[in-house]
């Protein structure tokens, strides 16, 4: 029993490695290759994840189309949601 074990996870942007419930999950949408936020995590397959300041800075590089196994066609993530 891992009492106060807290899953890390590394940031597909900075790599930095961060407490999982402070990341944004990612998953792939396998219909359209879309990388989508994924924040209840209903998604299935392979996620990726991301700090929130850098989801903006997400791209269809090498290291997302590892994490996704070179299914991702798009990146349709929302940035930061804008307060109104
Ligand atoms: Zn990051």
């Amino acid at each position: 029993m891992k009492r106060g074990h807290v899953p890390v996870r590394t940031c597909l942007v900075c790599m930095r490695k961060r407490p999982r419930v402070e990341l944004v999950r990612l998953g792939l949408d396998a219909e359209n290759g879309r990388v989508l936020e994924d924040r209840q995590a209903k998604m299935k397959g392979r996620g990726a994840y991301a700090c929130c300041e850098c989801l903006s800075a997400l791209r269809l590089d090498r290291r997302m189309q590892r994490a996704f196994r070179n299914r991702a066609r798009e990146v349709c993530v929302l940035n930061v949601p804008h307060l109104e």
